[in-house]
C-alpha cells in the first residue's frame, strides 16, 4: 500500500548530482524534461483531463542548469514509443519566476495552473509524486533565500538540493517536518468500537479527520501521539502503533500514521483549536461521503451529514483501513 505522493519512480542520483559534469550532461540531453512551478501551482493541459505538462529544454531556451533543481531519473512510460526498452529520463524542476518574460507568456498560453492537491484524483500516482517533490523543493528555495546564520544571500548548489551562504559559506538543506497522525480507537461499554475524529472550523462543512500534530524537538513519535491527543481532545491514549508514512510537501512535512488505544472517553476540546471532536462507530463511518476533487464527468455525491477527509490524505487511508478492520485492535 503506497499513499498518494509516495510513488516516486525517480532515482534521485544523490551522489551523481553533485558532479557538475554529470549534471550538465543530464541537463542538455534531448529527452530531459522540466516541470515548472508557479506560486505553488503546477502546469496542466487546458482540457478536462488535466494531464501535467512536462517541458523540453527547447521550450525553455534561456534556462541554465544552475537555476534548476534535479529531481531524478527514471522510466516514466513517456519514452520512445518505437523502442521496447524502458527509457530513463531525467527531470528537473524550475520556478516560473526564474524564466524569461517571453517564456512565461508562452507557458501561460500553453496550459492552466492548478493547485496539485485539487487535481490529484485525476493524476497517475507517479505524476502526483513527481509534482509534489517539485513543488516542495521550489517552495524550499523561495523560503530559504537568506542565510540563517548571518543573513546574507544563499545560492543554490548541489543540483538544487542545498543552498550555500555567499558570505559565511553556511550550508542549508531542504527540511522535512515530521507530523504524527493517529487513528484513536476505544471499545465502549456497549460493546461497540469507536474511533476519535475531529474537525477544524476552516474545513468544509461536516468534514472530519484523524487528529494530527507536529512532533516537538526532543520527543519520540510515540510521545507526540500521546501528547497531541490529550492536548486536542483531552483523551488519554496508550500503545501507539506505527502504520504507514506519507510525504506531505505542502509545504514541507512527512505524515507518520499511527493507531492508539484510548483509556478515557470524555472529550474536552477547550484546551486547543479543534472546532469539534467526536467518537464514531463503523456504522456511522460507513455513511461518510468521500471529500475529494471530483473526476470530470462524475456527479457530486448525495449530501451526507459527515464527510471523510480528503481522499489523497493518510487520514482517509487510516479511517478506511480501520473501518475495514485492517488496522487497530478492535
Ligand atoms: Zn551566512
Amino acid at each position: 500500500m503506497t499513499l498518494a505522493y509516495g510513488n516516486m519512480p525517480l532515482d534521485r542520483g544523490t551522489n551523481q548530482r553533485k558532479n557538475k559534469r554529470w549534471l550538465a550532461a543530464e541537463f542538455t540531453r534531448e529527452d530531459t524534461l522540466f516541470c515548472v512551478i508557479h506560486e505553488g501551482q503546477c502546469l496542466f493541459d487546458r482540457d478536462e483531463f488535466l494531464a501535467p505538462i512536462y517541458l523540453s529544454k527547447t521550450q525553455l531556451p534561456t534556462v541554465t542548469v544552475d537555476s534548476c533543481i534535479y529531481l531524478g531519473k527514471g522510466d516514466l512510460g513517456k519514452g520512445n514509443l518505437d523502442s521496447q526498452k524502458p527509457t530513463e529520463i531525467s527531470i528537473f524542476a524550475i520556478d516560473f519566476n526564474k524564466l524569461r518574460f517571453s517564456t512565461q507568456e508562452a507557458l501561460i498560453e500553453m496550459g492552466q495552473w492548478q493547485e496539485l492537491r485539487k487535481v490529484t484524483a485525476n493524476l497517475s500516482a507517479i505524476d502526483a509524486s513527481i509534482l509534489a517533490l517539485a513543488k516542495g523543493l521550489v517552495h524550499w528555495h523561495i523560503s530559504h533565500q537568506f542565510c540563517g546564520q548571518c543573513g546574507h544571500g544563499n545560492r543554490s548548489v548541489e543540483a538544487g538540493h542545498a543552498r550555500r551562504c555567499s558570505d559565511c559559506r553556511n550550508m542549508t538543506f531542504p527540511r522535512t517536518d515530521p507530523a504524527v497522525i493517529m487513528l484513536v480507537e476505544r471499545m465502549f461499554d456497549d460493546g461497540v468500537a469507536r474511533c476519535l475524529l475531529g474537525r477544524q472550523a476552516s474545513w468544509a462543512e461536516g468534514m472530519y479527520s484523524t487528529l494530527a500534530g507536529f512532533v516537538d524537538p526532543g520527543e519520540t513519535l510515540e510521545q507526540a501521539v500521546i501528547r497531541e491527543v490529550v492536548e486536542e481532545a483531552g483523551i488519554i491514549v496508550e500503545n501507539p502503533q506505527y502504520i504507514a508514512s506519507q510525504p506531505w510537501p505542502f509545504p514541507a512535512s512527512i505524515m507518520l500514521g499511527f493507531t492508539a488505544v484510548a483509556t478515557s472517553e470524555k472529550i474536552d476540546i477547550s484546551q486547543d483549536d479543534l472546532e469539534a471532536a467526536q467518537w464514531f462507530s463503523r456504522e456511522q463511518l460507513a455513511d461518510f461521503s468521500i471529500h475529494s476533487a471530483l473526476k470530470s464527468g462524475e456527479e457530486a455525491p448525495i449530501k451526507a451529514q459527515y464527510k471523510m477527509s480528503s481522499g489523497d490524505s493518510i487520514s482517509s487511508y487510516l479511517i478506511k483501513a480501520w473501518l475495514n478492520k485492517e488496522i487497530g485492535q478492535y
